[in-house]
This record gives structure tokens, C-alpha cells and sequence, in this order.
């Protein structure tokens, strides 16, 4: 089982992350994150979820406020 990571498409091989490995079609892939991606992936989840967070926050002040 090869993965790939599904953002920048590159191959991981003995936990190395390659850019540009060849393998064979008959390989089984597994889409999965590179951890640089992780890292990315886990900076805009807490970013997206801090401004989902404030907004729900404000539309229920607002709601109570108006109740
Ligand atoms: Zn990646």
C-alpha cells in the first residue's frame, strides 16, 4: 500500500515524502496528508473554526438581545 498525499500529490516511501517516485500502476494507492500538509490543514481548521466560532457567537448575542 503506497500513500499519497492528496494536496501536493506526493508519494510517502520508508516514511520519506517524494515529489517526483515513480510506481507501478498495479500498486494500491491510499489517500492520506503529508505531514507538511497536515500542518496546513490544521492551521486552517483552527483558523476557520476561531472566525465560525466568533460569528455564531455574535448572531446568538444578537438573537438573546433581541428575544
Ligand atoms: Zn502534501
Amino acid at each position: 500500500m503506497i500513500r499519497e498525499c492528496c494536496v501536493c500529490h506526493r508519494v510517502e516511501q520508508k516514511g520519506k515524502w517524494h515529489a517526483d517516485l515513480i510506481f507501478g500502476r498495479h500498486e494500491r494507492l491510499s489517500h492520506g496528508y503529508c505531514p507538511d500538509c497536515y500542518d496546513d490543514l490544521m492551521v486552517n481548521i483552527e483558523e476557520f473554526s476561531a472566525i465560525f466560532t466568533r460569528k455564531v457567537l455574535s448572531t446568538a448575542s444578537r438573537t438573546n438581545a433581541e428575544g
